[in-house]
């Protein structure tokens, strides 16, 4: 079937409520047109992300009342421990409260100033965590990745000779680590082969540098693997993870996303002493290396939600729930990111409001045009997100690509609502003349799109 209908059935429901464009505009203007700012009970679909929005199962659920809050040793860090070590393959399993601090203690421990860490892309977090250590962040994922028509089946690959070149450049001592982002979450949620991750380590032995997986969505990557890559059309997907990680010298990960749980997040590591030194770090600023910022049932529904991931037919109704959206997109001639990738769809903002100068940020505008209409809320990656002051001239440096992110979570919503969102966006693909650019007039010196206010450009038309 080319799309599998839902794994599961639904025990419990929230309601979620309808608003009037009325309000929806007013909402729009106290926030400052910036979706972060919305009222989550006043958004009927839910796209911003897929990042501790996934609906546990009842095994989750059950294993909550399993909470063992001991301080030391709790049980349930044990099963955590013995899940990750099953999966990933790491020797040392350090818990922490989501990803980014996962991120924060290995650089903290191990990249100083002036040096480089190179990635296919780094997803907004790590780069700020890279950058907080003054130290230089580079994105080396193949060109084909700007690219928003280029259909490739692995298109998050990291460019591997310009790593090799990058080394040269930079010098192996000033890149204490590279990290292979999977899926590619910045770069459209797209796989990186197996093939690719073994050249990248090969390259990396020859100069002895360590490789760090970024594995928030590491089973939707393995899942396109197995779809994708010949000879792996029949290994588990269990299996080809263990292959993957192998790999590496260690992973961050914010279960948050494919760890199927609403808080959480690990770094599993192989070395003596950087374990050493994140876990003094750990206990400084998280908690006891047993719990490390979690109570000990988030740690269960995680190590629980770890292995549920992992169940082949759930991934194949998330992998085709994510394409459903896109082919519905696709075939209505609404400009989107090509391939689908894993976990979101990504319209093209610059295709889609192609009268917007990038300076007014058409993905935000359609961001804001997509809730004002249809109480539907994703995300900008673009400008905003990405577009960097120029230290010298203060001018703005624009990223190749202005996106709008449909983020799917986890187990929440039916086909029915995800049609509605297809609908949705078609029609208004047909009104896109009527949608303005912004004007910025608030921003934050770091990560500024969660803060950032704008007025609009020129009145709204009225439909
Ligand atoms: C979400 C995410 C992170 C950060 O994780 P948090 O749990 O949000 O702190 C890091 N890298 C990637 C690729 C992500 O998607």
């Amino acid at each position: 079937m080319k799309f599998p209908s839902e794994p599961f059935k639904i025990k419990v429901v929230e309601p979620i409520k309808r608003t009037t464009r009325e309000e929806r505009d007013r909402l729009l203007r106290e926030a400052g047109y910036n979706l972060f700012h919305v009222p989550a009970d006043s958004v009927y679909v839910d796209l911003l992300t897929d990042s501790g929005t996934s609906a546990m199962s009842d095994h989750q659920w059950a294993g909550l009342m399993l909470g063992d809050e001991s301080y030391a040793g709790s049980k349930n860090y044990y099963h955590l421990e013995a899940v990750v070590r099953s999966i990933f393959g790491y020797r040392h399993v350090i818990p922490t409260h989501q990803g980014r601090m996962a991120e924060n203690l290995l650089f903290s421990t191990v990249v100083k100033p002036g040096m480089s860490v190179p990635n296919n892309i780094h997803f907004d977090t790590t780069r700020a965590n890279v950058e907080h250590q003054g130290a230089e962040a580079l994105d080396l994922v193949i060109k084909e990745a700007y690219d928003p028509h280029c259909e490739l089946p692995f298109k998050g690959n990291m460019d591997v000779l310009r790593l090799e070149e990058t080394i040269n450049r930079v010098g192996r001592e000033r890149i204490p680590l590279a990290m292979v982002t999977i899926t590619n979450n910045s770069g459209g949620g797209q796989p990186v082969s197996m093939e690719n991750i073994r050249r990248t380590r090969a390259l990396l032995n020859r100069y002895g540098i360590p490789l760090i997986f970024d594995a928030c969505r590491f089973a939707e990557n393995c899942f396109f693997i197995k779809e994708r890559e010949s000879g792996y059309e029949d290994t588990s997907v269990r299996e080809i993870a263990r292959e993957l990680f192998s790999y590496g010298d260690g992973c961050t990960m914010s279960a948050k996303k494919d760890g199927l749980v609403n808080i959480g997040g690990f770094l599993g590591l192989n070395d003596e002493r950087w374990t050493q030194d994140i876990t003094n770090m750990l206990i400084l600023v998280e908690g006891f290396p047993t719990y490390g910022g979690l109570a000990g049932r988030d740690l269960e529904a995680m190590a629980r939600g770890l292995e549920e991931v992992l169940d082949e037919e759930y991934l194949r109704f998330r992998i085709s729930q994510v394409r459903y959206l896109g082919e519905l997109l696709d075939n209505g001639r609404v400009p989107i990111l090509k391939p689908i990738g894993g976990h979101a769809v990504y319209l093209n903002a610059k295709e889609f409001l192609p009268q917007i100068p990038q300076d007014q940020f058409p993905a935000q505008a359609l961001a804001v045009a997509l809730y004002r209409e249809f109480g539907i809320r994703g995300v900008e990656i673009g400008t905003v997100m990405f577009g960097k002051r120029d230290p010298v001239t203060g001018g703005t440096n624009y990223p190749e690509l202005e996106l709008v992110r449909l983020a799917i979570p986890r187990r929440v919503y039916t086909n029915m609502q995800i049609t509605y969102v297809a609908e949705s966006i078609a029609d208004l693909f047909t009104h896109r003349d009527t949608i303005g650019g912004l004007v910025m007039t608030y921003e934050a010196p770091l990560l500024r799109h969660f803060t950032a206010r704008f007025e609009e450009w020129a009145p709204v038309v009225t439909r």
